[in-house]
């Protein structure tokens, strides 16, 4: 099959990213910036993100061609994360994809932020469908079984707030910075996990639904009588990715089971999101399941352009392409997928 190289870009959050890859499955270059601006905030502003993606998109296009040594009219198509994700950033880059595509008459490819994530690990290892996904992210957080490019089911979801949204604002708490997950996974190794007894949020209930607001606020509870020394967060760190790490290991089990009910074989097992960056929980997972766990790269588990890409080529492949006048979404379920 005839190689096709994409230019592909990401903004539907904090990370700025442009990417061009090829259908060899190599990445030619791949420009990256996580916005600084929210640090200060402890949480992404939507505005401040916009503006932000609209001041670095242009100079990261044509950074990513220079580092490539392509012209624009090497390239087979480009993509951009259309949805889902915050609705300015996602225009952002939309348009930008969008502008390239006619101006080179090459195809326009709108990419679901989530299918990005759950098919990445497609480039790197071979990961055949179906597979069951867990897709751990600052905005996300649900279950799949991926039974082909667009075609997913969505086995369980958090009810209320993400895994990664759980860390940022338990991070943001105890005073340690965002984004929060990195930074407690590190003071996490000097704490010990046993200490504080954190509730266990639908563990041993059917399905494999997640519940994560009431650690959030059993930590704003606790550090009522508590004082911010470094041993209380180090042993609060520990004791909340040991409840995290409890309550995947419960919804997995049910994910698996609810995957063989609806007669799905199952080998393999996608971790992905910027929380599968977390080597505490993943590893404990590795433990106690017997699937093949695959993760990417931590840089490619948090948002990147690379993954917006693979998708890029991988609906290439299979000639779906999108009108100039697709509408980005805010929201964009991927039981809602149109191919
Ligand atoms: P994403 O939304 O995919 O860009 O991922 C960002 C989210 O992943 C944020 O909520 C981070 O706190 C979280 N995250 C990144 N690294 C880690 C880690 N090592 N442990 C837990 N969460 C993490
Ligand atoms: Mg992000």
């Amino acid at each position: 099959m005839k190689n096709h190289t994409i230019l592909a870009i990401e903004t539907s959050c904090d990370e700025t990213a442009v990417a061009i890859i090829n259908s060899n499955r190599e990445i030619l270059a791949h420009e990256i910036i996580s916005q600084t601006e929210h640090k200060i905030h402890g949480g992404v502003i939507p505005e401040v993100a916009s503006r932000a993606h609209m001041e670095h998109l242009g100079y990261l296009v044509k950074n990513a061609i220079k580092t490539s040594g392509l012209n624009f009219i090497d390239l087979a198509a480009i993509a951009a994360t259309s949805g889902p994700g915050l609705i300015g950033g996602l225009m952002v880059g939309t348009m930008m994809a969008k502008a390239i595509s006619h101006a080179i008459k090459k195809p326009f490819i709108a990419v679901n932020h989530l299918e990005a994530h759950a098919l990445v690990i497609r480039l790197l290892h071979k990961v055949e469908f179906p597979f069951l996904v867990l897709l751990i992210s600052g905005g996300h957080c649900q279950f799949l079984i991926a039974q082909d490019i667009g075609k997913y089911i969505k086995l369980g979801k958090t009810l209320d707030d993400s895994i990664g949204e759980a860390f940022d604002k338990i991070a943001r708490m105890l005073g340690l910075g965002y984004p929060g997950g990195p930074i407690i996974e590190e003071f996490a190794k000097h704490g010990n996990g046993k200490r504080f007894n954190f509730p266990r949020a639908m563990i041993k209930r059917q399905g494999c639904d997640f519940s994560f607001s009431g650690i959030k606020t059993a930590v704003k509870i606790l550090l009522k009588r508590l004082k911010l020394n470094e041993r209380n967060i180090c042993d609060i760190c520990a004791s909340f990715q040991e409840c995290v790490s409890d309550i995947l290991l419960d919804r997995v089990n049910n994910a698996i089971t609810m995957a063989k009910s609806l007669n799905f074989t199952l080998n393999d097992f996608v971790i992905s999101g910027g929380v599968a960056a977390n080597n505490f929980l993943t590893e404990n997972l590795k433990k106690h399941i017997y699937l093949n766990i695959l993760s990417p790269p931590k840089h490619l588990c948090t948002d990147n352009a690379v993954m917006v890409g693979w998708v890029g080529i991988e609906r290439l492949q299979r000639g779906y392409i999108n009108s100039i006048d697709f509408a980005p979404k805010a929201k964009w379920s991927l039981e809602d997928y149109i191919y």
